[in-house]
């Protein structure tokens, strides 16, 4: 059972819901696989995301 996060189109960026940048940390040169799909306020679909393939360290702090 997957939790699908709802996210506001304004949010995040249109590369990160294209499935272009990772959905973690914007990266566009890695290497990037598959990681479920966002919904998005006000759209009917879910967006496919991709993360980067080798992962995040689990770093404290949010995102800068
Ligand atoms: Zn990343």
């Amino acid at each position: 059972m997957s939790t699908q996060p709802v996210v506001s189109a304004g949010d995040v960026s249109i590369a990160r819901l294209h499935g272009e940048a990772c959905w973690d940390c914007g990266a566009v040169s890695a290497d990037l696989v598959p990681a479920g799909e966002v919904a998005v306020r006000g759209f009917e679909k879910t967006w496919p995301i991709q993360r980067c393939a080798a992962g995040h360290p689990a770093a404290a702090g949010g995102e800068s």
